[in-house]
């Protein structure tokens, strides 16, 4: 693998396979999207967004305009892609030329994007993204009738989808889950009487298992389809889809009583073999995690020692001592250390560990094998 101070494996196979059981447990009318914004959490869009495309799906969302046109030249001009971020003013045409759907938050961005399509003679459908408790983006529902000319002819004549984002949908006995619930329904029949042929869309990966009433006409899962548990309180429902193997540079032996890396933080407390692993925060190993989890080899793990460098690790490999000299490398993310467990131990989400991901690494991708 030349100089890369691992390999990281994603397999798309898993991604399609993920994509596929959450499509399954939705009501046939309800079709299953994709979020692929942040490079496909971190996992490479060019690779992933063509594999869900090829395994059915029809419905992207990314962040930016930036995203939208680099996802735009790796799918067909049929595949639906909203912006969830919307547009800003002077960049409204990019979405017509790539065919982007905006994402619009705000009763002045609604205002804006019907000026230029009037303006412009130019038609693209949007969405209107409607608060109902992240507080984040959205328009509020009393701001619907406050501008309910305004909101009456674009939800006629421009608006395709609704959507809302829920805040706490991995907690299943959140009561914030049906607050939300009940808002929608709210937007949901005050839209439908301006125009009955729009679309809604509540669900993120979470929100999918809370069960049909959160599902509407279009679910948006992101990490589920990348591995990471949707349901944290039970076991993980999806593939696993990324491991990482850090590779040895270099073993050497702790004598009891001597300290290893930075700032000596970690004194050995018995001679114990060492190895010096590739990968370090740089590469999205977070430095919170000095002495605080382990990798595996051969099933064994062997606990992380000393801090995390920029390049960096250290393992201590009494657990293996009796195969030391085969060790060359270590799995930090895989069958026995998977990516919500990592990020457990750094105080973090699996979203997060993903999207941190080094470009470093050696990647492979894995295709089905048909
Ligand atoms: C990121 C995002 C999602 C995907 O969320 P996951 O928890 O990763 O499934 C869905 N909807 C919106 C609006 C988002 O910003």
């Amino acid at each position: 693998m030349l100089s890369a101070p691992g390999k990281l494996i994603i397999d798309l196979a898993a991604i399609q396979g993920n994509w596929r059981r959450l499509s399954e447990k939705l009501p046939s009318a309800t079709q299953c999207g994709a979020v692929v914004k942040a490079n496909a959490y971190g996992l490479g869009v060019a690779h992933v967004a063509p594999a869900l495309a090829a395994a059915g799906c029809k419905t992207f969302f990314v962040s930016s305009l930036t995203e939208g046109i680099e996802l735009r030249k790796l799918i067909s001009r049929d595949a639906i892609i909203y912006v969830l971020h919307g547009f800003e003013l002077g960049n409204e045409s990019e979405f017509y030329a790539y065919q982007l759907r905006p994402v619009l938050f705000s009763m002045a961005l609604i205002e804006q994007w019907m000026k230029w399509i009037e303006q412009a003679e130019k038609f693209v459908p949007a969405a209107i993204k409607v608060n109902t408790g992240m507080n984040r983006f959205g328009v509020e529902l009393d701001e619907f009738m406050q501008f309910a000319a305004i909101a009456t002819q674009f939800m006629q004549n421009s608006t395709v989808l609704i959507l809302s984002h829920l805040a706490c949908a991995e907690e299943r006995q959140n009561p914030l889950n049906a607050e939300q619930l009940s808002q929608f329904e709210q937007v949901k029949a005050l839209a439908l009487k301006v125009n009955s042929k729009l679309s809604f869309s509540l669900a993120n990966s979470s929100g999918i298992f809370l069960g049909q009433n959160w599902h509407y006409d279009l679910v948006r899962p992101g990490a589920a389809l990348y591995g990471v548990n949707p349901t944290p309180e039970s076991t993980n429902p999806m593939s696993a889809v990324v491991s990482l193997n850090l590779k040895v540079l270099q073993v050497r032996q702790l004598k009891k009583g001597e300290c290893i890396g930075y700032g000596h933080c970690y004194q050995a407390p018995k001679d114990m073999p060492v190895a010096i692993a590739g990968g370090g925060y740089a590469d999205g190993i977070a430095r919170v995690l000095s002495n605080q989890t382990q990798g595996f080899f051969n099933a064994k793990p062997v606990p992380l020692i000393g801090r995390v460098s920029m390049d960096a690790v250290a393992f201590d490999l009494s657990a293996v001592a009796q195969q030391q000299e085969q060790v060359n490398f270590i799995e930090l993310i895989g069958e026995h250390q998977c990516v919500d467990s990592l990020a457990k131990n750094a105080g973090t989400i699996g979203y997060e560990i993903l999207t941190q991901l080094g470009q470093r690494y050696e990647r492979e991708y894995r295709v089905s094998k048909s």
